[in-house]
């Protein structure tokens, strides 16, 4: 079933999940042990990031250096199947437009629909860690509204290659990531909400955002998107902060910031007990005022801490 029909079906607020495939090496159980403690909450539909291959030049004792691959994680389709079959649930796969050509991803979609996943969640991707800036591939799409505008041609029969004519039609229903703190490369709020604009006009039906830890930057963010005539769904990412290094690595990684009360009491904590406290309950209280203003659906990133997520989801759900 498709994302936004979940919740046009839903009085309450829904919960979902996104988890990050294994690292190589990583094996579908470790998916399913991230999961299985966390299906008891009912999530209509779990979201499966993609992350791109990344490579490191090392010196070899030839004095050579050699391209090696590191972090290549596995590819999205196969887990989002094995979920769908394993629990029953919707898997939404994220799509990039980093290191594919449109025909690559036109094949990832085939494959998609093949297996009746409905759903993707469109997105850019970042830049790799070696270059400065987002280079797409040659024959690749330079932002994720031309993504979104790809996989709508598809839900009309359009494919790449235009003498096909009469294609059959997919349904894919199409998300995208929104940022209540903007987008890191945005000159302003306004310009970056000009392009989730684009994104929803080239097809797009919901929003999921940046993680957030001040839930005024998410009700704000609302208020910006209806005032610009975006009508759709959005759908509040959240995340605990459980580690004390995280006060600096989030701000760094994600663009956003961390508030005072927050800072504090994490700067407080005496001990990874009484840090796990502070960060899960200030997860909890963000929840609770989300889930008390309406919002569709609470989304939490996982990353691999399942004891924390549920101990979050035990609180709302
Ligand atoms: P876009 O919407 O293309 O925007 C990128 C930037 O370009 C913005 O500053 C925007 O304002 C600007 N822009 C957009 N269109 C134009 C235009 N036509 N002209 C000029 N400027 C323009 N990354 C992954 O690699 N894998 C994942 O699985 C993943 N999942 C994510 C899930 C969520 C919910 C979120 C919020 C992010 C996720 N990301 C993921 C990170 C995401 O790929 C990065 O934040 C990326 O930098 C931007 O992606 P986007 O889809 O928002 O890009």
């Amino acid at each position: 079933m498709k994302v936004t029909d979940y919740f046009k079906k839903s009085k309450d607020t829904l919960c979902s999940f996104e988890i990050l495939p294994p690292l190589k090496g990583g094996k579908m159980q470790d998916i399913f042990d991230t999961l299985d403690p966390l299906m008891e909450f009912k999530p209509p539909f779990v979201d499966v990031t993609y992350h791109r291959e990344e490579f490191v030049y090392m010196k070899r004792d030839s004095g050579y250096y050699e391209k090696s691959s590191i972090r290549k994680r596995p590819g999205t389709v196969g887990i989002c199947a094995a979920i769908m079959h394993r629990y029953g649930v919707d898997a939404v796969p994220h799509l990039i437009c980093g290191g594919f050509s449109k025909e690559e991803t036109e094949n990832a979609l085939i494959d998609l629909n093949f297996l009746n996943i409905q759903n993707v969640l469109a997105l850019r991707g970042d830049a790799r860690h070696f270059e400065d800036k987002f280079v797409p591939e040659p024959d690749g799409h330079k932002f994720a509204s031309e993504l979104v505008e790809q996989v709508s041609q598809m839900n009309q029969g359009k494919y790449l290659d235009a003498s096909i004519e009469n294609g059959s039609s997919t349904d894919f229903c199409i998300g995208i990531a929104g940022y209540p703190e903007k987008h890191f490369e945005s000159p302003n709020i306004d310009h970056d909400m000009s392009f989730t604009k684009l994104k929803i006009e080239k097809g797009a039906s919901y929003i999921v955002t940046q993680m957030f830890f001040d839930n005024k930057h998410f009700f704000k963010y609302v208020d910006a998107c209806r005032a610009a005539g975006i009508t759709v769904p959005i759908v509040p990412g959240l995340k605990p902060l459980t580690k004390r290094y995280q006060l600096n690595s989030i701000p760094r990684r994600f663009y956003i910031d961390l508030p005072d009360d927050l800072v504090h009491e994490v700067e407080k904590a005496k001990g990874q007990d009484a840090l796990n406290m502070v960060g899960t309950e200030w997860c909890i209280q963000q929840s609770k005022e989300l889930k008390a203003a309406g919002v569709p659906c609470l989304h939490y990133y996982t990353m691999g801490d399942t004891p924390t997520i549920k101990r979050i989801a035990e609180s709302i759900f």
